[in-house]
């Protein structure tokens, strides 16, 4: 950069900065800016021109043009060279304005003596809130570095214009054109919210764009480039596995880390006067226009990277943490990268609706959203980029869809679509006190499954007989640090109080796989799923089981406890599980603890082997309740975490339904009561075939009885049975198609 241009500029910005500092009025405000940049870039003409409403730009301020024309001025998005300016984000730049395409001539300013036009967008990240633009007499092109320190001064405007700098009387700062979009992810809950965007990490407000000192600013900038390598390295050595996807992500990010041109251009953007923060956020937005208009998904990703590591290093150079002072709407929908289930509950249920861009069906989040029964979407895209606090959003989690600044008839379609689920629901609750009975009599107990104490109010509100399963994963996955069995017992204690004397069937911890506890050292294993998890941890280092019995036992003190073991591959697993509590309730009640009222001790089956042990399995097991989500990713072979195959296999799928149906066999040999508690038990027509194969409970989310309950008694399972073997006997690959149509046939 010649060394004129480079102390021009800077001298250009101080003065903007010390004119921004002065105790001026909005409208005088801008008045001295556009007079100061017309003076500094030897130009005519500087005017400014800023949204009035999302579609019509206003010139708001001129230093040059007939001084008549301010705030009545006005261009269409699009109209005009001004117009088009806005609507591309990119400058204009030509030294015969009137043969440009789109210009408009408007006499009222007296522009037609100004022959060369240089408009640039005034943009912060991405977003253009005006327009900035310098007129000269002379016909020629504005050189590459004019065009250059235009943009840099518009970017101090537009980082003036967030902080309200010109908001005064007659300087109308309204919205930037925001366009509507729609991203679509994968169901983490079902349900439907409709509220404001309330960001888990706000954007890094930049309150010093102005530097005087090139040379600290550029060794700020360096040193804070040099922290972000480290991390990136530091991220890519910790990187969990061989996940392909997040190794390549990470190599991504030290790419850019690394990258010359990326570093080169911010430094000249200090070089021209700007502050480090400042530098990083000119390139972020740079980068979030081109995101705009780049049709290549592996290109935008890549940018997307490049927005998500400008964010970390404007972390790094302000210190700026998460919280900015801004007021959560009354109607918040979290929007985050990703979030840990920690953060998640400590929102809890001030939240309408989740969206994540990251995240997977099984992880934390995702059961806790769940257990709380908040709508989430993940895999959204880039909506964290897209989204800023405060904009109005749809969040759809049955679908998978949000809708972000929705246009006004998609949000009517919405609401009728919500008030139309309201109308179910009430519907539902009318049957809350009604069994769940088959028209041909058969009863199927309908339990809700659990994981939270925030789970136990809806036990009774739900309809629920009992709780199925509850799940006692969080309570270890949201400390930093192993609880104690004290606070366990309490938990438990309080679960036990809340379900009212209904029974309550504990799960011992099911880590290991998706579920890593933060204190534990995760272990390298090549397929997780497959691996050290569940019992299979709890028998190899029995003290954490050991500690969790003592508690439950505690807890119960008097009252009938519930226990199961998951993960239960082989008898021996399910009798050595059950040795071991047995030994806890002899050290209790030597210990002079008060015992359980009755206990009762059941094994998840979660692998087709268990179907097949041998008969004293099921005769030694007081319950047996099948983890359909588990069962199903080995009956199959297909990863239930993996989107690819995840929803390949359906389970109306005919091998699936014969299997359940020869446990339901099995158990019924022996006279072993035997439940269903993954998430098919909470979809109504898959509950339905559930039942009608020989299973008589099914335990599900609170949010599914309703709509199971209302399935079951509305059809005679008899006759859905003998749907699904006539189906069977047709050689069909699935019974759904005839089970949908005979439903069809249904009386409503
Ligand atoms: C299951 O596998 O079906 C189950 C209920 O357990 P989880 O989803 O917690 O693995
Ligand atoms: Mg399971």
């Amino acid at each position: 950069m010649p060394e004129r241009l480079e102390t021009e500029s800077r001298k250009l910005l101080r003065r903007l900065r010390d004119t921004l500092a002065e105790p001026s009025a909005g409208q005088e405000r801008l008045d001295r800016i556009t007079h100061l940049i017309a003076d500094s870039m030897r130009t005519q003409v500087c005017s400014i021109y800023l949204f009035r409403d999302p579609e019509t730009l206003e010139l708001s301020a001129t230093e040059g043009l007939n001084p008549e024309a301010v705030h009545q001025t006005r261009l269409r998005l699009g109209e005009g060279l001004v117009g088009r300016v806005a609507r591309a984000a990119r400058p204009i730049n030509t030294g015969d304005a009137t043969q440009e395409r789109g210009f408009r001539y408007m006499p009222e300013t007296g522009e037609e003596s100004f022959s060369s036009f240089l408009g640039v967008p005034i943009q912060r990240l991405g977003e253009t809130l005006g327009v900035l633009v310098v007129q000269s007499r002379a016909a020629r092109q504005f050189s590459e570095d004019e065009v250059y320190a235009l943009e840099v001064v518009a970017m101090v405007l537009a980082e003036m214009t967030e902080l309200g700098a010109f908001v005064g009387e007659g300087a109308t700062l309204a919205r930037p054109h925001q366009q509507p979009a729609m991203f679509r992810g994968v169901t983490g809950q079902e349900g439907t919210a409709e509220g404001h965007v309330w960001l888990h990490e706000p954007r890094v407000v930049v309150t010093r764009p102005v530097a005087d000192d090139p040379d600290a600013e550029l060794e700020r900038l360096r040193a804070a480039v040099d922290r972000l390598r480290v991390s990136v390295d530091e991220m890519l050595s910790t990187a969990p596995g061989h996940d392909g996807e997040q190794l390549e992500v990470l190599q991504a990010y030290r790419m850019f880390a690394n990258s010359r041109g990326w570093m080169r251009r911010m430094e000249d953007d200090i070089a021209r006067g700007l502050s480090a923060e400042a530098a990083v956020e000119k390139e972020q937005s740079a980068a979030r226009s081109r995101m705009q208009s780049v049709a290549d998904h592996y290109l935008r990703e890549r940018l997307h990277d490049l927005d998500d590591l400008s964010n970390r290093l404007l972390r790094i150079l302000t210190g700026q943490g998460k919280d900015t002072g801004a007021e959560m709407p009354a109607d918040p929908i979290l929007v985050a990268r990703n979030i840990g289930p920690a953060e998640l509950l400590d929102y809890g249920r001030a939240l309408r609706g989740i969206v994540l861009e990251e995240g997977s069906v099984g992880s934390h989040a995702a059961v806790v959203a769940r257990a709380l029964a908040i709508p989430l979407v993940i895999g959204a895209g880039r909506v964290t980029t897209e989204a800023l606090n405060g904009d109005h959003v749809l969040v759809d989690g049955t679908e998978a869809v949000v809708h972000l600044r929705p246009e006004e008839s998609i949000s009517d379609a919405f609401r009728d679509k919500m008030a139309m689920q309201a109308e179910a629901q009430k519907r539902y609750a009318g049957l809350r006190d009604k069994p769940a009975t088959g028209r041909c009599g058969t009863r199927i107990a309908l339990q809700m499954n659990a994981g939270l104490m925030a789970d136990l109010p809806s036990l009774e509100g739900s309809g629920a007989e009992s709780v199925g399963l509850f799940r006692t994963e969080l309570q270890f996955l949201v400390n930093n640090k192993m609880p104690r069995r004290g606070e366990l017992a309490a938990i438990y204690g309080k679960v036990m109080d809340a379900a009212r004397g209904r029974k309550v069937c504990f799960r011992t911890l099911d880590i290991g796989s998706d579920k890593v506890l933060p204190y534990m050292k995760p272990r390298d294993e090549p397929n997780p799923a497959l691996g050290w998890r569940a019992i299979r941890v709890g028998l190899d280092r029995p003290g954490v089981m050991r500690m969790q019995l003592q508690a439950l036992i505690r807890a119960a003190a008097g009252r009938p406890l519930s226990v199961m073991f998951p993960f239960i591959a082989q008898m021996e697993e399910f009798a050595a599980g059950r040795d071991h509590l047995m030994r806890e309730l002899e050290r209790e009640d030597r210990l002079g603890h008060p015992l359980p009222a009755s206990v009762e001790v059941g094994a998840m089956l979660e692998t087709p082997s268990i179907a097949f042990a041998p008969r004293r399995f099921f005769e030694m097991t007081d319950f047996v309740s099948i983890g359909g989500n588990d069962l199903k990713q080995f009956f199959f072979a297909a990863d239930r975490e993996n989107e690819r195959v995840r929803r390949r296999y359906d389970t109306l799928n005919v091998s699936f339904l014969t299997f359940i149906e020869r446990i339901a066999g099995r158990a019924a040999e022996s006279g072993t009561p035997v439940s269903f508690c993954g998430e098919d038990a909470g979809r109504p027509v898959e509950a339905m075939c559930l039942a009608a194969m020989g299973l008589r409970t099914l335990s599900m989310r609170a949010a599914s009885i309703g709509p199971v309950k209302h399935m079951i008694r509305s059809v005679d399972l008899g006759e859905a049975r003998a749907v699904i073997d006539a189906a069977r006997d047709s050689g069909a690959q699935s019974v759904r198609p005839a089970v949908m149509e005979w439903l069809r046939g249904q009386a409503p």
